[in-house]
């Protein structure tokens, strides 16, 4: 493996050294590039599961590359990497389209393709707009095929026809895509899965899936269904985070595992999924992240009960993005789900330049609703979201 050149500041190296139940593990300074690599003791390797009927087995966490990423050399790429988190989840839009190109540099420098499980997404589903945006891809990362090829964010059960599953043969046949699938995060999720449980060309499906849906029978129905299909199940978004203003109630209050790994972990004891993804931009959050994953005792009673805790305070505070039950209330265009996912990005991740961009990418008459009445929408809203409060905040900070 090749030395890349970045040091990690010596800052970064404190916080690093003293990681619990890491220590010595995560020992970065061996990327310095004019140091002597230290003979490095076999490291722990995040466990791994078997995704569905691909048979191959993947690390049960994933890195999420939505991310600003160092484009030279970015050490979180590196330190997954180190820990068996080899599989990388990108997509053509995230990071304004720089997170491929970051990893295609990263792949390079590395030099060894195959220890990379590489997926990415297409935003159009066409045929043509696969191919196109595939090629696309595979430019920006520097490799003749990727191993996972998903339609990204699909919501339209149009695309899930015959001619898609002969444009998925076609690039499979081409060797530019090992498996095919795609990844959903709307409110026909449910119905998405069920048709895909039936269609033996979608190897994987990543969906939207976190504590707070341990109560959806319409979602878990659907999972069963994958499941029973062998179709590989990766969860995103599997910290259920507040819309906004999560600071205003009870923070999550367990016992051995803070709420990023308590999330995690319980995502992981359901065995119907294979694996999780994480956008880990920091280091720290990494570090926690592959501690949990380390880590194969179950969640205790307690962090359950405070789990369950949380997102009963927070319930609220969390849009499911089914808005087509508010939506029912507004003019049409109006998406709320969608602004408020947005907001999300902005409020509860920090990625404010991503979310203001994505914002205005909708279509116009999605961003007008300055003189709408939110009332009957929030009425009718299962989770008694205050609409109206998280729109004015929408519109202040991401129009
Ligand atoms: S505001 Fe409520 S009804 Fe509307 S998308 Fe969010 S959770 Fe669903």
């Amino acid at each position: 493996m090749n030395l890349p050149e970045r040091k990690i500041s010596r800052r970064e190296l404190l916080k690093l050294g003293g990681l619990a139940g890491l220590a010595g593990a995560l020992r970065p300074t061996a990327w310095a590039a004019e140091e002597a690599m230290p003979a490095e003791p076999a490291l722990p390797q995040v466990p791994r599961r078997v995704l569905g009927k691909t048979g191959e087995k993947i690390p049960i966490l994933l890195m999420g590359m939505s991310l600003k990423l160092d484009q030279k050399f970015d050490p979180r790429l590196a330190e997954a990497l180190r820990f068996g988190v080899y599989y990388y989840d990108n997509a053509r839009g995230y990071a304004n389209g720089t997170s491929e190109t970051a990893m295609g540099n990263f792949m390079e420098r590395v030099g060894d393709r195959k220890k990379f499980w590489i997926t990415t997404k297409s935003p159009d589903h066409t045929p043509e707009g696969m191919e196109r945006n595939l090629a696309e891809s595979l430019r920006q990362l520097k490799t003749d095929y990727v191993d996972l090829f998903f339609m990204h964010a699909l919501r339209d059960k149009k695309y899930l026809s015959a001619e898609t599953a002969a444009a998925a043969a076609k690039l499979k046949k081409e060797g530019k895509i090992r498996y095919f699938g795609f990844s959903c995060h709307n409110e026909n999720v449910a119905e998405l899965m069920q048709e895909a449980a039936k269609l033996p060309w979608i190897d994987a499906i990543m969906f939207k899936y976190n504590f707070r849906d341990y109560g959806n029978k319409e979602l878990n129905d659907a999972m069963d269904a994958c499941h029973k299909a062998n179709i590989g199940l990766i969860a995103m978004k599997t910290q259920g985070s507040a819309v906004s203003f999560e600071d205003r109630v009870a923070k999550f209050a367990g016992g051995k595992w803070n709420r990023h790994q308590a999330v995690l972990k319980a995502v992981w004891a359901d065995v119907r999924i294979a694996a999780a993804v994480s956008q880990m931009d920091t280091l720290e959050k990494m570090k926690e992240n592959i501690a949990a994953a380390l880590d194969s005792s179950p969640l205790s009673a307690a962090d359950q009960a405070a789990l369950r805790r949380y997102a009963d305070e927070t319930a609220h505070l969390y849009c499911a993005g089914c808005q087509h039950i508010c939506g029912q209330a507004l003019p049409p265009g109006i998406q709320v789900g969608t602004t408020l996912r947005y907001l999300m990005y902005h409020d509860s991740y920090g990625y404010a330049d991503e979310a203001r961009q994505l914002f205005a990418e909708l279509p116009a008459e999605a961003r007008q609703w300055q003189h709408v009445d939110f009332t009957q929408a929030a009425a009718l809203c299962p989770r008694r979201v205050d609409i109206a409060q998280h729109m004015r905040r929408a519109a202040e900070v991401l129009a």
